[in-house]
């Protein structure tokens, strides 16, 4: 198959590495200077896309998408199909997906989760919105790119399971590190807390799978100093994606506003940036009821 790939960042430039690796003929096209593995390098992103049975974008946020969807969409073939796998607003995904959609073409919104080794190692899960022929399309790359696909429903559902998913993941981590903080203070051995609690009623992926406290759980980036993994900056923009959507649909999400809030404080005033979003362990550790 002839693939368009426009994006070719962390997430973006071992996805397309993957798709040429399977037997593709990739097209790709970033404003960065960029090699990848495989793939041969268009002028612009309108090149890209010429010709191109499935183009896959994956950009930073809804308003470079909007811009690529205007250059490449006019560049399209009738019938291809556009897979945006970016995180970005329920809003924009939809007013994409229906500008391509009117032109003649198949779109699909694909968000992914598993972080930057999921995308080199081909084991991300997709969660996609758009018509069962544009799913249909795009699945069999999903299968090369990652392990899953979820097909959640019309245009926008990808994004919504995305960040709902999201939303739960950063409540649950700073439930997870406000909690060993607070078992610190009460003299417990941080050993005997995750045994305790991996196999309780409190478990969760947050402490089974990706434990805040070093030493503790499987390898996680609490052992490497937190280096992320994945970054609390990309939290944020998940969270604040979240609560733009639930004032959009009128949803009361208290918990999701608060996570919000503490990642905002955590990146913007706290040294969070560039750290990973497990690093709220050692925000809590330094912090009383007062601070
Ligand atoms: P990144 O910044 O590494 O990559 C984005 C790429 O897009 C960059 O190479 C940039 O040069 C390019 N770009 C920007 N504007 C462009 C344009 N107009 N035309 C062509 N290229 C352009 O970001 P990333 O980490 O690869 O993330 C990409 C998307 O995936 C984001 O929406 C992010 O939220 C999502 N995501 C990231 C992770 C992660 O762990 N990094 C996990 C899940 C989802």
């Amino acid at each position: 198959m002839k693939i368009g790939f426009i994006g070719l960042g962390n997430m973006g430039g071992p996805m397309a590495a993957n798709l040429a690796k399977a037997g593709h003929e990739v097209i790709g096209f970033d404003m960065a200077p960029v090699e990848i593995e495989g793939v041969t390098m268009a002028a612009s992103g309108a090149e890209a896309a010429q010709g191109a049975e499935v183009v896959v974008t994956m950009l930073p946020n809804g308003a470079i998408l909007r811009a690529v969807a205007n250059e490449i969409i006019p560049a399209m073939d009738k019938g291809a199909a556009f897979v945006d796998c970016s995180t970005v607003d329920v809003e924009s995904a939809r007013t994409v997906a229906d500008q391509a959609v009117n032109t003649g073409l198949l779109a699909v919104d694909a968000p992914v989760s598993g972080g930057i080794s999921g995308a080199a190692g081909g084991t991300l899960t997709f969660m996609a919105g758009g018509s069962d022929a544009a799913f249909a399309k795009a699945d069999p790359l999903f299968d090369i790119m990652g392990q899953k696909a979820v097909h959640c429903g019309e245009s926008g559902a990808g994004q919504a399971a995305k960040i709902c998913n999201n939303m739960i993941l950063g409540i649950t981590m700073v439930g997870t590190c406000e909690a060993i903080a607070l078992a610190d203070k009460l003299g417990l051995d941080r050993q005997k807390m995750f045994d305790v609690v991996s196999t309780s009623s409190g478990y969760s992926w947050t402490m089974n799978a990706y434990c805040p406290a070093p030493g503790v759980g499987p390898q996680s980036p609490a052992d490497n100093d937190y280096k992320p993994g994945f970054a609390a900056e990309l939290m944020l923009k998940d969270l604040r994606l979240s609560q733009k959507a639930a004032e959009a649909a009128d949803a009361d999400t208290p918990m999701g506003q608060r996570a919000t809030e503490l990642y905002t404080q955590f990146v913007e005033n706290e040294d969070g940036l560039g750290m990973d979003f497990s690093a709220m362990l050692p925000r809590f550790e330094k912090r009383g009821r007062e601070d």
